[in-house]
C-alpha cells in the first residue's frame, strides 16, 4: 500500500474516549497479518524498551537492527520507526504468517491501538480532553465486520496503552509543545542528540548518567539517584523530565525557544 492509499484509509470522524465501535481480530480470520505488512509505526520510548528487553538486547543493539531515523514532521525532533523487512510485502520482522505476531506481549502501542489512529501529536496541549482518535479502515481488514462493542476508552484498557500513554506522558508533552514553536526555532545539534539519547537510547543515557560527571552538575536527590539505578523506567521517566526542564525551563516563549540553542545540557 504506498503513502496515498493508506492516507485514503484514515477516516475524518474525530473519535474519543467515549465513542463506540465493533471490532474484533483472531486468528484464522481471512487476513491474518496484512496488517502488519507495509506499515509505518513510529516507536515510543516504552516501546523501545520493551521490545529490547524481550530480545534480550541493548538499546543501542536494538536501533541498529530494528529501527530507521528520521525527524518529525513539524518537530525537528528525532524519531524511529520500526525498519520492515527488504520483502515483497515490506513484512514488519516480527510477523510470522501462521503465527502472527512473535513479540505480542510486548508489541508497539501503535500495534495496540490499530484499528484506532490517536492524533495526540496533532494536538495543542489541554486541547484533546477527550482524545482524538480515529479509524484506519484499511480494506483488507475484516475486524469490522466482527459483532464485539467497545469504547475508545475500553479498547485502550484491554489493549494495554493507557500504561503506555502514561509512561510515555513527559515525551509526548515535549514532542507536542516542541510543535507549537515557530518553524524557524531550529534545534542544535546537540539538543537532538540528548532528545535521542533519553528517548531511545536508555542504556546510553544510563551510562550518561552513572558513568560521567551528570550527577556531580544536576542536583539529584539520593533517593531518586537509588530508584533510577535499580528501575530504567523511572530512569526514563527522570530523563524524559530532565530533558523538558532543560529545553522548557524559561516561561518566556522566546527564552523557551533560546533553549533549542543549547542551554541547559550539561557537558
Ligand atoms: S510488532 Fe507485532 S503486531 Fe506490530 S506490526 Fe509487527 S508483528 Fe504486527
Ligand atoms: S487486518 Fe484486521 S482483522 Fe485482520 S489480522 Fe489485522 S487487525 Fe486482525
Amino acid at each position: 500500500m504506498n503513502e496515498a492509499e493508506k492516507t485514503a484509509c484514515i477516516s475524518p470522524v474525530r473519535l474519543g474516549y467515549g465513542s463506540q465501535f465493533k471490532f474484533k481480530c483472531k486468528p484464522g480470520v481471512s487476513c491474518f497479518t496484512l496488517c502488519c505488512r507495509g506499515i509505518h509505526i513510529i516507536l515510543t520510548p516504552y516501546d523501545i524498551i520493551r521490545m529490547k528487553n524481550r530480545l534480550g538486547l541493548s538499546s543501542r543493539e536494538f536501533l541498529a537492527l530494528y529501527t530507521q531515523p528520521h525527524l518529525l514532521e513539524k518537530t525537528d525532533l528525532p524519531m524511529v520507526t520500526l525498519k520492515l523487512l527488504d520483502d515483497e510485502r515490506e513484512s514488519c520482522p516480527f510477523v510470522k504468517d501462521k503465527k502472527g505476531c512473535i513479540i505480542y506481549t510486548d508489541r508497539p502501542t501503535s500495534c495496540r491501538y490499530y484499528p484506532l489512529g490517536v492524533a495526540t501529536l496533532q494536538h495543542k496541549e489541554g486541547a484533546d480532553d477527550d482524545g482524538f482518535f480515529f479509524f484506519i479502515n484499511e480494506p483488507h481488514c475484516k475486524g469490522f465486520e466482527e459483532d464485539a462493542d467497545w469504547t475508545v476508552a475500553k479498547w485502550r484498557e484491554d489493549q494495554g496503552v493507557d500504561l503506555r500513554d502514561e509512561i510515555n506522558r513527559e515525551w509526548t508533552d515535549l514532542v507536542v509543545r516542541k510543535r507549537s514553536f515557530p518553524p524557524n526555532i531550529k534545534l542544535t545539534e546537540k539538543a537532538k542528540q540528548m532528545f535521542f539519547l533519553v528517548s531511545y537510547d536508555i542504556d546510553k543515557f544510563r551510562e550518561f548518567v552513572f558513568d560521567t560527571s551528570f550527577l556531580k552538575r544536576v542536583d539529584v536527590d539520593g533517593s531518586t539517584v537509588e530508584k533510577i539505578r535499580r528501575d530504567e523506567i523511572e530512569l526514563l521517566k527522570f530523563g524524559l523530565k530532565w530533558l523538558k526542564g532543560a529545553l522548557f525551563k524559561q516561561t518566556d516563549p522566546e527564552q523557551q525557544a533560546a533553549n533549542f540553542a543549547d542551554k541547559g545540557f550539561p557537558t
